[in-house]
């Protein structure tokens, strides 16, 4: 007799663990199947290991400009192996912490591969012949790096975030491809170690997705900390050569027949490719749109009793995003099975989704460029307060950057926050929990911010876009 449960996770992610355990919460009897450790991307091969690089990265950076401080210190130096061991051992930690929980909460766990054998049943061929039968199944098996056409990933020249992240030894010089988050962070990281870093982005400004004013503002921080950034630009005919990586650079400022670029390595950070390949979902009547699932606003696929969440179900595909979808798939499937808890079910606002890179300066976001604001019609007011002008960033020796609000003028509705500095990360969230709750910019100027803080300067936005500024 196969084994059988109301609900069975694929994949045990920050969507598909948090969807375990919410469902568990909610009385269900859950079985989670992981091929690798749980955790995920996130916390073994994304958001956790990167944060460590770069909180080395800034360390080293800080040490390096301790004499402003009055402390002096010598020789600091990057010890990569170093650097790389404490990055593992975060990661580690953190998905060690995932399984406490999955086991906390009695959720059965199950390590393979799976796909559907019929829509009711899967199977995980690798680890035995055994078969798992449930009532509902989330689909969250994520997504990973997508390849340079031509030049696939051999994790020693032509690198994915992944090896990029264990390297053993520091390069002279590092070609990354594709100035998304990921890109960025590691020219971020890559630079303070020492290599000479080209960041090439085909869009017109490095982190693409960013306000316009925020993406100028780090680009030049970049350019001013030694690091190559061409936006506009093409990368063609990559091939390896002598053990190195050979491309063809075309596109704006650069000569019409293009640059040749030689570099040690090459980190492709261009895209994901959801991996949903080998699942049999479109054999048992599962829609997919470019490879990603095809869900409703409740994250149920074209067959009523699987459900989809997380990276695998397409952008945006951030952590935070995958497991808020996580917790509402499982509450969708407990009101779909008769709603034992009487819970009620509003969708994710998704124009509301904050975004953070890590890189220094940090950038952080949630809603609205100015210019998306504008183009939907909006009469807009915008705040912008520099650090500079804040205490806090002075004292820490930190004021390169700014935070910008865009709000509606007519009803001081918030449509949009844009952050770029120190701190900026752990700013955000007094803007999102403002667009949750429908605060008006007022609300937020009017609320008493702790001096000096940081968070001064969000106040401050919010003042200035009212006309109402006191320490600009
Ligand atoms: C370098 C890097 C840095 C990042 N930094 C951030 C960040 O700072 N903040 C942020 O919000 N996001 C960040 N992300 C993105 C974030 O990691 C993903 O959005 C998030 O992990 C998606 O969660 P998920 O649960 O959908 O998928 P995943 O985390 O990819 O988990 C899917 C799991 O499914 C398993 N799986 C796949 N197929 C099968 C199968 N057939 N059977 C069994 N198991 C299977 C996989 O092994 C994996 O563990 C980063 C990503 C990368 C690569």
């Amino acid at each position: 007799m196969p084994e059988s449960y109301d609900l069975t996770v694929i994949g045990a992610g920050p969507g598909g663990y948090v969807a375990a355990i919410r469902a568990a919460q909610l009385g269900m009897n859950v079985c989670i199947v992981e091929k690798e450790r749980p955790g995920g991307i996130c916390l073994n091969w994304g958001c956790i290991p990167t944060k460590a690089l770069l909180e080395s990265a800034h360390l080293l950076e800080k040490i390096h400009s301790s004499r402003e401080f009055g402390i002096v210190s010598e020789n600091a130096r990057p010890d990569l192996p170093s650097i790389v061991k404490r990055s593992r051992s975060v990661a580690d930690g953190m998905a060690s912490g995932v399984e406490f929980l999955l086991n906390k909460n009695k959720i059965v766990r199950k390590k393979g591969t799976a796909f559907f054998k019929d829509p009711h049943t899967i199977r995980l061929p690798d680890v035995s012949k055994e078969e798992i039968v449930s009532k509902y199944f989330i689909v969250a098996t994520g997504a990973r790096a997508r390849a340079l056409p031509g030049l696939p990933f051999d994790d020693h020249t032509v690198l994915s975030s992944r090896s990029a992240m264990v390297q053993e030894k520091i390069p002279e010089s590092l070609l990354i491809v594709g100035a998304g988050a990921i890109g960025v962070e590691f020219a971020d990281f890559y630079a303070a170690m020492g290599t000479k870093v080209t960041l090439v982005e085909m869009l017109d400004q490095i982190l693409p997705v960013e306000d316009v004013e925020i993406s100028g503002f780090l680009e030049k921080s970049f350019v001013k900390r030694g690091i190559r950034v061409l936006t506009g630009v093409g990368v063609h005919d990559p091939k390896l050569e002598n053990g190195k990586v050979k491309v063809l650079l075309k596109g704006e400022n650069l000569p019409e027949t293009g640059e040749v670029l030689e570099a040690e390595k090459i980190l492709v950070s261009i895209g994901l490719v959801p991996n949903t390949d080998s699942l049999h979902l479109e054999e048992i009547g599962i829609f997919l749109q470019k490879g990603f699932v095809k869900t409703d606003t409740k994250y149920k696929t074209s067959v009523p009793h699987i459900y989809a969440i997380g990276d695998c179900n397409g952008p945006p595909l951030l952590a935070h995003v995958a497991s808020m979808e996580g917790i509402k798939a499982a509450e969708a499937i407990s009101i779909h099975s008769g709603n034992p808890h009487g819970l009620s079910y509003a969708p994710l606002n998704y124009d509301a989704i904050p975004g953070c890179t890590y890189c220094h300066p940090e950038v952080a976001s949630i809603g609205f460029t100015e210019k998306k604001a504008s183009d939907k019609g909006y009469t807009i007011g915008v705040g912008r307060f520099p650090f500079t002008a804040s205490g806090r960033a002075r004292a820490m020796g930190d004021v390169g950057g700014f935070t910008k609000v865009v709000v509606d003028k007519k009803s001081g509705e918030i449509l949009g926050a844009h952050l770029i500095g120190p701190g900026v990360t752990e700013l955000l969230p007094a803007v999102a929990l403002g667009i949750t709750q429908e605060l008006t910019a007022k609300d937020i100027a009017s609320t008493i911010f702790a001096h000096p803080t940081l968070s001064e300067t969000v106040m401050e936005s919010f003042a200035a876009a009212l006309g109402e500024a006191i320490n600009l």
